[in-house]
């Protein structure tokens, strides 16, 4: 039973692998189309907003001026779940109404004539806003900021915002632009945001919380606020590690001035993405805070430059539809590609591509294949093929042509949107050739050119060796051992996983001296690769492997662990002594699976059984982030802790913001359901619950 349970985990982990590297980008949104831009522009949007933590809701002023496109008598704003209260008209009548999820604004609308509209609301959002007990904050992108601020849903519309926010005294808040003020009245204070150019919507963004903040300076002068949550000032430098160099080389690198007045970054509870490129104003998971150890597995440093690069990339230039969504998502993985480049070298540049390659191979070979200009694409489409489209690019037209296309594409449709075709145009201009080979192959076409790409690879000495030793995985160990020495001496974090996974499954007999120097590489990744593919310890390794627990990787720790524990079941008690302090990542994982392993361990401290249970219990509330409580609930089932606390949380999780959480967490509750004790159990707790969860409790019930 241990076993099946490590084996789930390892699969659970492997598939978090997987997840992380594939989806950590929002998946491709389209936008809702709309004729409207052809009546109709709006020029600036003066709002002030104040959200009310108490009542999860918003209360409003806006006035909207806009300029007339063609004669009319009605045009509109997108606003679902907005209540209009009052409206104010100032050059000329218009009539107001709310209706079908939009403001309606009826006159005779003359054309080229500029009119001006103010109206007060509420609005309690569904979405878009989200409320937590010390935090606040948007996401307007794939969600529609005119859930809470009446606006155009259409990318296609830039709008100058000067927003207002009212938020409590003792708050501090991150929104787009230049805060121009901060007034304080008794309890609440009024921060005055206003944007030094337009925006479309969807890049709208507020969050308020306890945050502190840092501010350093680009090369070019450019405030860049880092701000983290007060109580994380410890893991500062390690979240944040790179983050000048990111701006410089990402500024130097497009060779285009950063386009906003400041850059901010903020990191956030029960984010439901990586992180989010809100005009100079990007807020991330705060599953990214991590000490050193935490860094180095997962760091922010991809997500820190891939956000960033929107800022030029979809912020700057801005997509007309879904079909150049390339024009976002692969040039922002493509430059924060380049970043990591700078900052982890050559080798571990080729290895992603090869990887993503790998990938996009395997779906172009059953079929799967999509095109870059494809509105319905996956993410894995937009995002990896993207920036290999553009890896490809660079090589056929030449880093001068293509750095000064590039240049030229941002100056040229700055503050406007545009479509791939705008771009390759750019680049034909100063390559002086026509690219459409390149279109067809690698625009339009659906099938993967491995081809290109494997030419493309094998440029870089690395991969040539890489795949040298891959070609010996057939061979026995004894024809392969100058190669195995080379690669494990060559300090390659690669090449030496390489070997590692070629000596599973091969008798220990002739793999002992290279699991040894393997071991003694002292290589996080390498050693990290031994505890990722060796279940079965031979007593020949045990110190070496017990050794793992030691490692500055908390991936490694979780790992090592849990296979000591399953190898030397009465050694338990002695590795839960020697890492009874490690908490792990964000989502503690090695904390929580120490709890688990502790409970179980029937010798291991009696007396403290109680604690570690209840520990692992509260793990499970809303006062933690959805990774924390995933896990969590994977444990509590696992050892059927479910009790009137545990099952409270479940219902609360069940109906989660994060569509991923909320999904795992009602399959447990739908499976709890079908146990006739749990379901009185549930039924008798419906009425201590708030009026939300019982309709949703009852409507699960009638399901069950
Ligand atoms: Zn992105």
């Amino acid at each position: 039973m241990k076993i099946n349970f490590w084996i789930e985990s390892i699969a659970t982990f492997v598939y978090n692998k997987v997840f992380l590297s594939l989806l950590i980008f929002i998946i491709g949104f389209f936008t809702s189309y709309s004729q409207q831009t052809e009546k109709v522009d709006f020029i600036n949007i003066n709002a002030t907003v104040q959200p009310i933590f108490t009542e999860k809701k918003v209360k409003a002023t806006a006035t909207y001026t806009f300029k007339i496109l063609k004669n009319c008598d009605s045009i509109y704003l997108d606003a679902p779940n907005i209540i209009l209260l009052s409206t104010k008209n100032f050059n000329s009548e218009i009539k107001v109404i709310s209706k079908n999820k939009k403001i309606w604004l009826f006159a005779d609308f003359k054309l080229n004539k500029t009119y001006k509209i103010s109206f007060s609301y509420e609005a309690i959002p569904k979405k878009a806003l989200y409320f937590f007990k010390n935090q606040i904050w948007t996401q307007g992108q794939g969600k529609y900021t005119s859930n809470w601020l009446p606006s155009i849903n259409d990318m296609n519309d830039k709008i100058w915002f000067h927003i207002s926010y009212i938020i409590p005294s003792e708050k501090k808040m991150v929104a787009n632009g230049v805060l121009k003020s901060i007034t304080k009245k008794e309890k609440f204070s009024i921060w005055e945001y206003k944007m030094t150019n337009p925006i479309s919507s969807y890049l709208v963004a507020f969050a308020v919380g306890d945050f502190s903040k840092k501010i350093i300076k680009s090369s070019s002068k450019i405030p860049i606020e880092l701000y983290y949550p007060t109580n994380d000032s410890l893991y500062f430098e390690t979240t944040y590690r790179y983050s000048e160099k990111i701006f410089n080389f990402l500024e130097n690198e497009i060779g285009f001035k950063y386009p906003w007045a400041n850059y901010k970054q903020v990191p956030l509870h029960d984010f439901m993405y990586a992180g989010m490129e809100n005009t100079s104003a990007t807020f991330f998971s705060d599953d990214f805070i991590v000490d050193s150890i935490g860094f180095n597995d997962r760091n922010y440093i991809n997500v820190n430059a891939h956000e960033l690069a929107h800022q030029w990339f979809g912020n700057l230039v801005t997509e007309q539809s879904s079909s150049d969504h390339w024009l976002h998502e692969g040039f922002a993985s493509y430059f924060a590609l380049l970043a990591e480049k700078e900052i982890f070298g050559e080798d571990y540049y080729y290895w992603e591509l090869y990887q993503s390659a790998e990938q996009l191979r395997s779906l172009s070979e059953e079929g799967k294949g999509e095109a870059l200009n494809d509105p319905q694409g996956s993410s894995i489409t937009f995002y990896e093929k993207g920036a290999w489209a553009l890896h490809i690019l660079r090589e056929k037209v030449g880093d001068k042509v293509f750095k000064k296309g590039i240049k030229n594409y941002l100056f040229k449709y700055q503050f406007q949107n545009v479509k791939i075709k705008d771009f390759l145009i750019e680049i034909e201009l100063v390559y002086r050739m026509n690219l459409n080979d390149y279109e067809n192959d690698w625009i339009s076409q659906t099938e993967f050119q491995y081809e290109q790409v494997y030419i493309s690879l094998m440029k870089s000495k690395f991969m040539r060796d890489y795949f040298n030793l891959l070609s010996l995985r057939p061979l026995s160990i004894s024809s392969k051992i100058i190669d195995f020495e080379k690669a494990l001496n060559s300090s390659n974090d690669f090449l030496g996983q390489e070997v590692v996974y070629q000596l599973q499954n091969e008798p220990i007999s002739k793999t002992l001296p290279f699991y040894k120097k393997a071991f003694q590489t002292n290589n996080i990744k390498i050693r990290q690769a031994i505890a990722l593919s060796m279940d079965k310890i031979p007593t020949e390794l045990k110190t070496d492997y017990e050794s793992l627990l030691n490692d500055k990787s908390y991936i490694t720790q979780e790992i090592a662990f849990g296979n000591l524990c399953a190898n030397f079941y009465t050694e338990r008690p002695k590795y839960l002594n020697k890492i009874d302090k490690v908490i792990g990542f964000r989502d503690n994982n090695v904390r929580q699976f120490w709890l688990f392993m502790a409970i179980i361990t029937k010798k291991y401290k009696p007396e403290k059984k109680d604690l570690y249970i209840n520990e692992l219990k509260q793990y499970s509330s809303s006062n933690y982030g959805y990774a924390v409580r995933k896990k969590a609930f994977e444990f509590i089932d696992y050892l059927n802790l479910w009790d009137h606390e545990t099952i409270y949380n479940l219902i609360n999780a069940s109906q989660h913001h994060y569509w991923k959480f909320r999904a795992s967490s009602r399959k447990i509750l739908n499976k709890l359901l079908t146990n006739e004790t749990f379901k009185k159990q549930i039924i008798l707790l419906r009425n201590t619950l708030d009026d939300k969860s019982q309709n949703f409790l009852s409507k699960v019930l009638e399901e069950n």
